[in-house]
């Protein structure tokens, strides 16, 4: 099943997505529990998402119905407890990151066995539909495009045999970096800089996620194409390492790396991307 959320009017909506027509399975969500302060560290939604999935079914064609060219979609996922994102995941990027001095910035680059990975702010979250802005022009503002997984249940310690069983879904994810000599985590989590799209592909639906061809481009430009099967460490691999330090919940994404080709973007551009087996999103650059 492909879930997005769309924005119509002021409200948020949610909606599954078949053959380009959105449904609108809204009125699913209340049969959510209501949460009370303090709130859980998950996302509702995807907590319910066994449950809810059935209900969405019954629904389809019994409410309204939107051809997807005219949504403004969002984020897919409205609550992650947290974004994890592993930095250089990819053999060939990590070969251009220690070749290229305005990527490293004398930072030594190393493999991601040696780094582990690093955590983006979700205030940094948007949808395809907004455009990511650029606060700070004096500085090269990388794309990265990467495959990215929604945790479906919650893991702690999980081996990687089990670690897909784990997840609810995937989603094309846009890892946007400040270059500079600053911690990721602060270079990586400006407003806009984390774009997940255009829906969430569930995991049933999806199925191996390690043989996914992937590719963005600038401008109609080609400048990222690879396949997930090149990750460093892959899919079950990242969600064993990440569970070994935190508790992973339902929401919370994991941003699998990029692949070689990463450049900047400036104002005005559009960037393109799609994943086999999830489709194509493309985002608006402005400035801020
Ligand atoms: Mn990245």
């Amino acid at each position: 099943m492909r879930i997005c959320r769309f924005r119509l009017g002021t409200e948020d909506r949610v909606g599954v997505v078949v053959d380009g027509v959105v449904h609108d399975v809204t009125p699913a969500l209340d049969s959510l529990p209501s949460y009370r302060y303090p709130l859980p560290h998950f996302d509702p939604l995807i907590a319910a998402l066994p449950m809810l999935v059935g209900k969405f079914r019954a629904m389809l064609g019994n409410g309204p119905s939107f051809p997807l060219e005219e949504l403004a979609l969002l984020a897919p996922i409205a609550n992650p407890g947290k974004i994890v994102a592993a930095p250089v995941n990819y053999r060939k990027h990590l070969a251009e990151a220690q070749a290229d001095a305005a990527i490293h910035f004398n930072t030594q680059i190393k493999q991601i066995h040696e780094i582990g990975v690093f955590l983006k702010a979700n205030s940094s979250l948007i949808g395809p539909s907004d455009p990511v802005r650029l606060a700070h022009h004096d500085r090269r503002n990388d794309h990265e495009m990467e495959l990215a997984l929604v945790i479906g249940k919650e893991a702690s310690n999980v081996a990687a045999a089990d670690a897909l069983s784990h997840v609810a879904g995937y989603c094309i994810g846009l890892d946007m970096t400040i270059r500079g000599p600053e911690e990721r985590s602060l270079r990586k989590s400006a407003d806009t800089f984390t774009v997940m799209g255009p829906w969430l592909v569930t995991a049933d639906e999806l199925g191996d996620p390690g043989q996914l061809d992937f590719d963005l481009s600038v401008n109609g430009a080609l400048r990222q194409k690879a396949n997930t099967r090149d990750l460093v460490l892959s899919v079950p691999t990242l969600i064993e390492y990440a569970s070994r330090f935190y508790t992973l919940h339902p929401g919370d994404v994991i941003l699998t790396g990029t692949p070689e080709g990463v450049g900047p973007v400036v104002p005005g551009d559009v960037m393109t991307c799609g994943i086999e087996g999830i489709g194509r999103m493309t985002v608006q650059v402005i400035a801020a």
